[in-house]
């Protein structure tokens, strides 16, 4: 999960990252509907999309923004428990495994 980490900079002071566990939770309810993505903690109406990213991050960590089309990563924020988390959010040939 290297890749969540590297994103961190961008976003507003995060407290952490989300477990595994809850990355997947997210992705799932992001992949069902994008405007009603529960936070695992906290429940409804707490995340935020922050960006949209390059789904590869440089070795330097540095994350391109870029559009909502084709392959890409939302970076997702909990207002609640502060935390924030890069899931793949678009349409994917190399899919989780
Ligand atoms: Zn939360």
């Amino acid at each position: 999960m290297n890749r969540i980490r590297n994103i961190e900079g961008m976003l507003p002071q995060p407290k952490g990252p989300f477990s595994d566990a809850e990355a997947l939770e997210l992705l799932m309810a992001y992949r069902k509907d994008p405007s009603n993505v529960p936070c695992p903690r906290c429940g409804p109406e707490q995340i935020e999309v922050l960006a949209f990213i390059e789904p590869e991050i440089d070795p330097n960590g540095f994350a391109s923004v870029t559009y909502p089309e084709g392959e890409y990563a939302a970076a997702l924020y909990c207002h609640s428990c502060c935390r924030a988390v890069g899931i793949l959010a678009g349409a994917t040939h190399e899919a989780e495994d």
